[in-house]
């Protein structure tokens, strides 16, 4: 029997996870995962650390990223792999998402201040400057002050969208992600796309040039699985899935609960390699 399995989505301290590169590599392989992508929101920095330790450890790691995108003003998640960790391209466009989310944030600082709960921006800064830092972040630094008493309470009372203290941002569109992705000659796939609830929004995605979708994830019932599955079959794409795990920060959600066989994991390997050794 082929006990393969690989989790192609999860998050590290590298962005809004609580599981360092070196931890997540350790769990992974006590899990028995044979296979993994660490997908970080807009940054693929958690690979510095984590490549060499899963060799040490013979997982086989391919590289992600989670892209945050937008489309008709609405927030859409585009996961990449494949790409070579030393891509030009890709580090200049998380490069390029850092300085929007550092603007974004400064903005929602400036609202909370105006409201009276300064916090700032040293106050969110990781000491090694390459960390993905968003309303997460901004959650945890108001709980630590005292002007909230959790995370949840957080975004519900102040910087959940459409809140007082919420601010857009600017975000590349999900055309120029997928068109970048390409590109870098990586795969673009449509991330959780249960949780997009319009279905208008939804169908101009299902239309664009994606290559795969994520059909396998977290507590799906068998039946929306099978939607998403049979969504992606039609159009030829990848099936990808993963677990979107993010340490302690969803408590809920456990590494390897959503994972892709060996056929899939090693068609987004196979390109990786190729990418790897010919940038
Ligand atoms: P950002 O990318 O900075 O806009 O932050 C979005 C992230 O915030 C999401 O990926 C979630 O992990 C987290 N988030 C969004 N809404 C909530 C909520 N109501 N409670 C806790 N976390 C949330
Ligand atoms: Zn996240
Ligand atoms: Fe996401
Ligand atoms: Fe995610």
């Amino acid at each position: 029997m082929n006990d393969f399995r690989a989790d192609l989505h999860c998050h590290t301290t590298c962005s809004d996870g609580s599981t360092s590169p070196t931890e997540l590599i350790k769990q992974a392989v006590e899990k028995k995962l044979k296979g993994l992508s660490i997908t970080d929101h807009d940054t693929i920095s958690a690979y510095q650390i984590a490549w060499p330790i899963a060799q040490q450890y013979h997982l086989r790691l391919i590289s992600g990223v989670e892209f945050s995108t937008t489309h008709k003003g609405q927030s859409v998640h585009v996961l990449a792999y494949s790409f070579a960790l030393n891509s030009p391209l890709i580090e200049q466009f998380c490069q390029q998402h850092k300085r929007q989310r550092q603007q974004r944030n400064q903005a929602i600082l400036d609202l909370l201040t105006a409201q009276g709960m300064p916090i700032q921006e040293e106050d969110l800064i990781d000491p090694l400057h390459s960390h993905t830092i968003g309303r997460p972040h901004i959650a945890q630094a108001m709980v630590k002050k005292g002007y909230v008493s959790s995370i949840p309470e957080a975004f519900h009372k102040y910087i959940g969208e459409g809140c007082s203290c919420y601010a857009a941002g600017h975000y590349f569109q999900v055309e120029e992600t997928i068109d970048l992705i390409h590109q870098a000659q990586g795969f673009a796939v449509i991330a959780h796309p249960h949780l997009i609830d319009d279905s208008s929004i939804l169908l101009d995605l299902l239309n664009m040039h994606f290559d795969g979708i994520e059909g396998y994830y977290g507590r799906f019932q068998p039946a929306d699985q099978e939607r998403w599955v049979k969504i992606g079959k039609r159009r030829g794409w990848l099936i990808t899935g993963g677990s979107d795990f993010h340490g302690d920060m969803k408590p809920h959600i456990s590494l390897g609960s959503s994972w892709v066989n060996e056929e899939t994991f090693q068609i987004l390997e196979d390109r990786f390699k190729h990418n790897q050794a010919t940038i």
